[in-house]
């Protein structure tokens, strides 16, 4: 059998050795390779790691990237409340660069469908995305955001350069923690800016993973769990400056830290959230054990749970999150008859590991509505779901696994 995956000696932030382990969720399939009845998928141990001479938290073992993300099957569609955050967030962008740049230019890795790039145009911006998915990158420029099909390295950061000079802001959103190469990319976002230019990350932020238990949050896409602390480390390396941080309200509250070359003066939001990562040690080795014993104890309870029906149970949301949560619980098709999906490119397939067929939501609905409970994977969109299959005249009880304690709604 091909190895599809490598475990680290070091930490891929600062080198160090003194790395330890803090979590097992088990061997898992990567968390997309949703399959077909006869093509099991391989699985790979999900780790948590944590550096203790950097702080940062990552996965002991990364997945050949060809192997991960060729298994992506579907696009997620934008939805409203991302679009109303892309306005929000060109107008912060902007704002951060000298008012009298006519014609700001600004760059943007893993562009995707050109989204956010387009309001900057609409804003008089020069702009480019980059982003490897070819034919999300030819949709992006069909719809009149230039795009380069590339993955981004301080390579391709130079390139750019040379072509059509330096960028007033460099924006990574939801992608520097899934990356191998990181330190290439930091380099590339430096290789690009100006002295005076801002760069821009958005990252899932590893606090609400420790406060609201979100372990389903950890798959094998997501190499690092990063803090303020970690991520400013992080850039720092590559001698560059955070100064300052707002919340997105995207996947219930990621960070966005703004940072530049020059150093400025930090604004008190970032302060304050500063101390309050210190007041809650969410650096600490320690914290990530008390996380690693209540993940265990939450499994325990959540099983008890969904194990006293006599009868299998339907589910909702195959998504990489739920795939986790099943693994790890060691929730199979043995507890759950289906999982409904709206996604119809996931129609007919199985859950990665715990074997559970996917059904269209058309199809799930009709076989759901006298079950006594559902397992509501898609925790998340909690609200959406409970008002739409009442709706559709579910009258059982609903399992919400997350956050905090498993409950019955
Ligand atoms: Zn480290």
């Amino acid at each position: 059998m091909i190895e599809i995956y490598e475990t680290i000696e070091n930490c891929r932030i600062c080198s160090s050795n003194k790395i330890k382990e803090v979590l097992d969720l088990g061997d898992q399939p990567p968390a997309n390779s949703l399959y077909k009845a006869n093509n099991v998928p391989h699985s790979v141990p999900l780790r948590l790691m944590y550096c203790q001479d950097c702080s940062t938290v990552q996965l002991g073992e990364d997945v050949d990237p060809e192997y991960l993300f060729s298994q992506y099957l579907w696009v997620t569609g934008t939805s409203n409340t991302a679009i109303e955050y892309s306005h929000e967030f060109t107008k912060k962008a902007l704002s951060q660069i000298d008012e009298e740049i006519v014609q700001p230019y600004v760059v943007e890795i893993a562009s995707n469908d050109g989204t956010f790039l387009k309001r900057f145009l609409e804003n008089g911006s020069k702009v480019l995305g980059v982003d490897p998915a070819k034919n999300i990158a030819e949709l992006a420029n069909k719809n009149g955001v230039p795009t380069n099909a590339n993955f981004f390295t301080v390579e391709l950061a130079k390139q750019l350069v040379n072509d059509e000079g330096e960028v007033d802001i460099a924006i990574a959103r939801n992608v520097i923690p899934h990356v191998k190469e990181i330190h290439s990319v930091i380099e590339g976002m430096r290789k690009l800016l100006k002295d005076s230019g801002t760069g821009i990350i958005e990252f899932h932020n590893a606090g609400l993973i420790l406060d609201e238990l979100h372990y389903d949050y950890i798959y094998h896409e997501h190499l690092f769990y990063f803090t303020l602390k970690t991520i400013t480390g992080l850039i720092h390396q590559h001698n560059m400056h955070v100064y300052d941080i707002i919340q997105s309200p995207i996947s219930g509250g990621s960070w966005v830290v703004y940072f530049s070359k020059i150093e400025k003066a930090k604004s008190q939001v970032l302060v304050d959230i500063e101390l309050l990562e210190i007041e809650k040690d969410l650096n600490s080795y320690q914290r990530w054990i008390a996380f690693s014993d209540q993940v265990n104890q939450h499994a325990a309870r959540l099983k008890e749970v969904v194990f006293q029906n006599n009868e299998k149970i339907p589910a909702y949301g195959a998504s990489a999150r739920s795939s986790t949560l099943l693994n790890f619980c060691g929730i199979t098709s043995e507890h759950i008859s289906i999982v409904l999906d709206k996604n119809p490119l996931k129609d007919g397939l199985m859950t990665a590991g715990s074997n559970i067929p996917i059904v269209s939501f058309e199809d799930g609905i009709k076989n759901i509505k006298n079950q006594k409970q559902i397992l509501l994977l898609a925790w998340n969109f909690q609200d959406e779901i409970v008002k739409e299959l009442r709706e559709f005249d579910f009258k059982g009880e609903f399992i919400i696994p997350l956050p905090g304690d498993p409950y019955i709604l």
